[in-house]
């Protein structure tokens, strides 16, 4: 490809447009929060049909080829807009539906009627995934009548309840999405005034580890002392995951290296809570233990309760596992290294299954070439600073479902977050200074992208 770049003046008349859209972007962006479009089963799903119906709304009046899909689960908005000919293609995602709001006397606004105090839109969805929408719609609506590129949305609308349909969608409608590079817009940014592209989320494995010592309980008195209790094994058994630093024991598992940003042991200690005295665990920069760096974790036992105990020796004892895997590791593979490592380290023989519950793929993007350049100018062009490259500790799972559906295409995953923001907690907020950013990086990648034409 080659780049016809834009000038500093055409950038401008893309920040001038977007900041005179902000009034009228903001007030739709309410509308959306006014409706509670919690996807989840006990709440009213009458709402996320109304708020499908507003998103396609809003996509109608940009002039596109609006469907509302179902396949299964919540409704899906899948709108599309043809480019110039021969013009590059992009497919814009986010999600209308919301998290319950939770305990709403730990909001200090309602939840579904936004409010601005301090420079933040208050609401739930204000942020994740509204603002989503409302920056996609933005977008349009900086390039309307002249769109540089061809465009399709797509406002998924059950992402806060595990996005069990997006399989059947992206097999019956994948070929709409299809483009040459997809934005996710249910990210965020490093910190006000420092944007980031998300680079890398890790992936996840959760397995179940049962012990059996014994053909059944016994008497602690009487048995105690020769024959081992299963409580017991299990807890050796999980002691052997970890080395004494607190590092991932199993062997063989991927790692990598999180980019130099500035994140130190004092703030991490205040955002976990972690008690003075209390030591970190594990090696490298703490960026890298969180993003690009295996953890296990024990996230559930079935052992005798305190209050039930007696002089007993347990015949079984079972724990769930949580694994989070850095962002290139196979989970499959990763299930097998700690099956095998668990087979291996049963003290005194005790009989060990481990069973795989379920697994997740991580995401390390793909992020060089001409169109990952386009968004990292993009942002630039918008915040005065270049983008730095940020991981998530945790999953997005349906990413990986647009990485296997379009192995082509350059992914690139923004959002609206900030460090404050708080989605899916209580007072969850928009910062209005960096959302207008997110629409200007927005509005302009599309206008780079547009001058990018596939060389002959
Ligand atoms: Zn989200």
């Amino acid at each position: 490809m080659t780049d016809d770049a834009l000038t500093p003046d055409q950038i401008q008349q893309i920040r001038d447009r977007v900041a005179g859209l902000m009034p009228q972007v903001r007030a739709d962006l309410e509308q959306l929060v006014r409706i509670p479009s919690v996807s989840a089963s006990s709440f009213d799903q009458s709402q996320v049909a109304r708020s499908a119906e507003a998103v396609a709304d809003l996509l109608r009046r940009e002039g596109l080829d609006v469907e509302i899909v179902v396949e299964g689960g919540r409704p899906a908005v899948i709108g599309h807009i043809d480019g110039p000919e021969g013009a590059p293609t992009v497919t814009l995602y986010a999600h209308h539906d919301v998290q319950p709001p939770g305990d709403e006397t730990d909001w200090d606004s309602a939840p579904f009627e936004p409010e601005e105090r301090g420079g933040r839109l208050y609401g739930r969805g204000a942020a994740d995934d509204k603002a989503g929408v409302m920056a996609h719609v933005a977008a349009l609506r900086a390039h309307s009548g002249n769109l540089p590129v061809g465009v399709t949305v797509f406002v998924e609308g059950e992402e806060e309840f595990g996005s069990a349909s997006l399989p059947q969608i992206l097999e019956k409608h994948g070929h709409r999405l299809s483009a040459d590079a997809i934005v996710i817009a249910d990210s965020g940014n490093w910190a006000i005034g420092e944007p980031a592209l998300t680079t890398t989320l890790r992936g996840g494995v959760r397995a179940v580890v049962r012990v059996q010592t014994l053909d059944h309980s016994v008497h602690s008195g009487m048995y105690g002392g020769a024959a081992p209790d299963a409580v017991t094994a299990l807890n050796r058994l999980l002691a052997s995951l970890h080395d004494d630093d607190g590092s991932v024991a199993v062997k063989g598992l991927d790692e990598g290296t999180a980019a130099d940003l500035d994140y130190d042991e004092a703030r991490f200690r205040e955002e976990s809570g972690l008690l003075d005295g209390v030591d970190l665990i594990g090696t490298g920069s703490i960026l890298t233990r969180l993003w690009n760096k295996p953890s296990i974790t024990t996230i559930g036992m079935d052992v005798t309760s305190v209050d039930k105990a007696s002089n007993t020796l347990a015949a079984r004892a079972a724990a769930k596992v949580s694994m989070r895997l850095a962002p290139t590791q196979d989970p499959g593979a990763a299930f097998e290294l700690l099956k095998q490592h668990l087979l291996d380290h049963a003290p005194w023989g005790a009989k060990v299954t481990v069973e795989l519950e379920e697994h997740g793929s991580g995401f390390a993007a793909d992020a060089d070439g001409p169109i990952y350049d386009e968004a990292r100018a993009s942002f630039a062009d918008a915040w005065g600073t270049a983008p730095v490259d940020m991981g998530v500790g945790g999953s997005i799972p349906f990413i990986s479902d647009f990485v296997a559906r379009f192995p082509d295409a350059s992914i690139i995953v923004t959002g609206v977050e900030d460090p404050d923001t708080r989605a899916h907690g209580a007072n969850e907020s928009l910062h209005l200074g960096e959302f207008e950013k997110v629409c200007v990086a927005e509005a302009v990648f599309l206008a780079r992208l547009g001058a990018l034409r596939t060389a002959h």
